[in-house]
């Protein structure tokens, strides 16, 4: 189905009838070494089953036993979310019938999360402050993966063989799970993308998962419920799968109000339901009905013990946790001293990681900032892939502002040096040398390429002569041109100025 197929109610309009209640629930999967539950290792590159064991198998009489590395990701996760950390919590059984979870349970954390009643403030474009409050972020392992033959585009419609991988099976996931995120109206998907965004940032910069939506490390469900406005009760929700970026979250979000409206306006009813959110053309689709927690028949896991997170273990945790990346990045604005709207240029061209190292390896900031947002960024850009994935370390910035701090590279030389680098032919020094760039710094060479020029524009002399000493710029042009660029400008004026006066 495509976007148009469905009938949606205009945004705007959406909003004069409806409030939008808004519910994230995002897992993230630890870069642990083993897994949750069993000593089977948790990298991607293995081969399909082969990390496996009786516990991630779910073999009878395999007894799993809580990875003490994962409890404290979910720790930091938990405090960095500003959460309360149960001293005590527990794992729970969700019963369910899962191809790929062949004990037909996952275990997970039920009414005993380990961290719970928390918020995240995020920032929104304009700059304003929105506070999501946090209902729980609870441990559980994911499961295997599914690969279905025969049928189009993977899917498992029209398939006629399904594979199955339990490497996955029993990673560490921790399930962020919000409060009911009401009040923000028109701005419902933009919290929403603005709060995934943050959270994202957040986990990787604790280090306890890469965060990538685009591999499946980080997976965000939206529901999304609609009341009229005035109304204190909530409207039903529906609940959208399969998202895997942020503009992904915002257009899920955005588009549910639309669909959900028109559905409610004419006299319809929202089924609780999961949707299936659709990359190619954002829309959502129908999934299966939603189940209750009834349904899941929850228990307390009888082979796992209450996880005990002792008051100094969660202290000594706390004191690891790195400088938060929003508060990193107003100290960082704040030493380089300058504007929001530059702040959030080069965060979203994603090059502040880089600039600081660029920093750090002994640029100014200023150069730096100009090196990768105006330069490198375009690159990039015309490359189609991430700032951080074009071929050029942070060290071989540094080399070329130093070259033409030197005087041995203008600007425009040290430009050609750079898209050297980026096409790799070799560093910096070795690309100059090849490409023959540096800056002749030879007076003959120079003199001679200035009297030429000078003998070949009379006009522009006697114009010289009579007071106009703006109209050397065609005899610098046609000097650079003689030297194929290779000239020092300000030496070039100096000589100029020396030959007419
Ligand atoms: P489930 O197990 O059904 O996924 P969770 O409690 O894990 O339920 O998550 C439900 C999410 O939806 C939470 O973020 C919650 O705040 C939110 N939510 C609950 N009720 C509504 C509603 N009526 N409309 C929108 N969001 C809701
Ligand atoms: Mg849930």
């Amino acid at each position: 189905m495509t976007a148009a197929m469905y009938d949606l109610m205009d945004f705007d309009e959406v909003l004069e009838t409806f409030d939008p209640v808004m519910g994230l629930e995002v897992h993230v999967e630890l870069n642990t070494q083993t897994k949750m539950f069993s000593s089977s290792a948790t990298n991607f590159s293995a081969a399909p089953n082969s990390n496996v064991d009786p516990v991630s198998l779910g073999l009878p009489g395999a007894l799993p036993v809580v990875n003490a590395k994962g409890v404290e990701g979910a720790i930091k996760i938990g405090l960095a979310l500003n959460c309360s950390i149960a001293e005590s919590s527990r794992f729970a059984r969700k019963n369910y019938f899962y191809p790929d979870q062949p004990k037909n349970y996952q275990i997970s954390q039920y009414d005993e999360p380990i961290a719970y009643n928390g918020y995240l403030d995020v920032v929104l474009e304009d700059g304003t402050k929105w506070r999501v409050e946090i209902e729980r972020a609870h441990m559980e392992e994911d499961t295997g993966k599914l690969t279905h033959l025969g049928g189009v585009g993977g899917r498992i419609e029209g398939a006629t063989t399904s594979l199955v991988d339990f490497n996955r099976a029993g990673i560490p996931l921790i399930e962020i799970v919000t409060k009911p995120i009401i009040g923000a109206g028109a701005r419902a998907p933009e919290v929403a993308k603005a709060y995934v965004g943050a959270l994202r940032e957040l986990v990787a910069a604790l280090g306890v998962s890469d965060a990538r939506m685009d591999q499946g490390s980080m997976r965000v469900d939206s529901n999304l419920s609609l009341r009229p406005i005035g109304q204190e009760e909530f409207g039903t929700r529906t609940e959208t799968k399969n998202i895997n970026s942020l503009r992904s979250v915002e257009q899920a979000v955005r588009f549910e109000m639309q669909r959900q409206a028109r559905v409610l306006e004419d006299g319809g009813s929202i089924e609780q339901e999961t949707r299936h959110y659709q990359e190619t053309n954002g829309t959502t689709s129908k999934g299966r009905p939603k189940e209750t927690a009834d349904d899941y028949r929850y228990f307390n896991d009888p082979d796992l013990p209450p996880v005990i997170a002792p008051r100094e273990w969660v202290e000594e945790i706390r004191q690891t946790l790195p400088e938060m990346p929003w508060i990193r990045r107003a100290r960082i604005q704040q030493e380089w001293d300058i504007k929001d709207e530059e702040m959030r240029d080069l965060v979203n061209a994603g090059a502040l990681d880089l600039i600081i190292a660029t920093v750090e390896a002994g640029a100014q900031p200023s150069e730096a900032r100009s090196w990768w947002v105006s330069y490198l960024a375009g690159k990039a850009n015309e490359a189609g892939v991430e700032l951080v994935a074009l071929p050029i370390t942070p060290q071989q910035v540094v080399r070329v502002i130093g070259l033409i701090k030197e005087g041995k590279l203008t600007t425009k030389l040290a430009r050609k040096a750079v898209d050297g680098v980026l096409a790799g032919e070799g560093d910096i020094d070795e690309v100059v040398k090849a490409r023959g760039l540096e800056v002749v710094r030879d007076d003959g060479a120079i003199e001679k390429a200035v009297d030429e020029a000078l003998a070949a524009n009379p006009d522009i002399v006697e114009k010289y002569r009579a007071g106009n000493k703006k109209v050397t710029g065609a005899i610098v042009g046609a000097v650079m041109k003689a030297t194929r660029g290779k000239a020092d400008p300000a030496q070039v004026n100096k000589l100029i100025a020396a030959k007419l006066n």
